[in-house]
């Protein structure tokens, strides 16, 4: 038996009585595990199994399969402002996609507090501040889960970068390409020095205010194309689509 911190990440019902969810954790990485029964009137889970709700996971791990047991959760704290808009509910649901696309039960990285810490910022958020708290959050959870882009050199000749310099973003190289290489990357994004400095921020965990509307839409679809492009399966990240559109 496995105690360990857990968000939970989405869920959907399972037979008549069951539920199947998936966890952030801190100890296991990110898991799927049926709670057994977790439908019935008066379940050990509670209310515990909402969206977005921190807990104590009581797991049993099977070693051989995908799918563990929950024996029980006990909540922490319950996210019910993440539904109070749908600008924060979007942000929150992509965050989750996030994890779930990317983590595993190897992963090493702090998700679950990154996660936690995302969440409660996003439900203090008010819908102007929610586009640069989950940016902030997801290229967080990017550097935790060992993909953070190259930003301080160039990603192919690893030159340094100064300060102003105007460079591209090359999705496939993995981050900033300076001006001798980035002609040999068709469809590089443009890449202004303020959103590289956003960039490296962001991932090392600081703030950034306000990027404007417009700003805030580039870094949208930067973010999602470079998650795309370090996804294997060739999916769509439906919920950061819909965050996306949501902004709008
Ligand atoms: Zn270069």
């Amino acid at each position: 038996m496995t105690e360990t911190d857990a968000i939970v990440l989405h869920g959907f019902d399972y037979r008549e009585t069951s539920r199947i969810v998936r966890l952030a954790t801190r100890d296991a990485g990110v898991v799927s595990a049926i709670a057994k029964g977790a439908k019935r009137p008066k379940s050990r889970y509670g209310q515990g199994l909402d969206l977005f709700t921190s807990g104590v996971a009581h797991l049993l791990l099977h070693p051989s399969r995908d799918l563990h047991t929950l024996t029980g959760f006990d909540a922490t704290r319950a996210r019910p402002e993440l539904a109070g808009s749908l600008a924060r509910f979007a942000a929150a649901a992509a965050l989750s996609e996030l994890c779930i696309r990317f983590g595993s039960e190897a992963v090493q990285g702090e998700i679950h507090d990154v996660l936690a810490r995302g969440l409660d910022a996003l439900g203090a958020a008010d819908d102007e501040a929610v586009a640069a708290v989950t940016l902030a959050t997801a290229w967080q959870l990017v550097a935790e889960l060992g993909f953070a882009p190259t930003l301080e050199s160039c990603a192919a000749c690893h030159r340094p970068i100064g300060p102003g310099e105007v460079v591209r973003f090359g999705h496939r190289a993995g981050g900033a390409l300076c001006r001798h290489c980035a002609p040999q990357a068709p469809g590089a994004r443009s890449l202004p020095a303020d959103a590289r400095a956003a960039l490296v921020t962001w991932i090392a965990g600081g703030t950034v205010l306000g990027p404007g509307e417009a700003a805030a839409r580039a870094h949208q679809r930067l973010l999602r194309e470079f998650l795309e492009e370090h996804l294997a399966d060739g999916r769509a990240l439906r919920a950061w689509g819909a965050w996306e559109g949501s902004a709008r």
